[in-house]
């Protein structure tokens, strides 16, 4: 069985095969075939990027001592967060398993 299929380009309306991949572009014009995903895949990958980059404060060698600290408390604090998110969560899907059990 065949993956491709035909699409009909956004930019000049010539049909043309294609493989569903992304960033397959048209023969005619170059066009990208699915832009909108492209786009939302692109944007998709900016948005972790930027979590990632705002989720901990970057310690600098250049800080003060005290801001060090201040950056490190406050990552710790944000790491112990998201930990203790997960593991509430995971106790609360626990007791719901048990709370289960029991009652069958
Ligand atoms: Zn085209």
């Amino acid at each position: 069985m065949s993956q491709e299929s035909e699409i009909k380009c956004p930019s000049c309306g010539k049909w043309s095969k294609w493989t569903n991949k992304i960033d397959e572009r048209c023969p005619y014009c170059g066009a990208y075939l699915d832009a909108p995903r492209l786009q939302y895949a692109e944007q998709n990958r900016l948005n972790t990027e930027k979590v990632r980059r705002d989720s901990y404060l970057v310690i600098n060698e250049t800080d003060d001592p005290i801001v060090q600290m201040f950056k490190q408390f406050v990552n710790w604090l944000r790491w112990a967060t998201f930990f203790g998110i997960s593991v509430i969560y995971f106790v609360i899907v626990i007791v719901v398993v048990l709370y289960g059990l029991v009652m069958l």
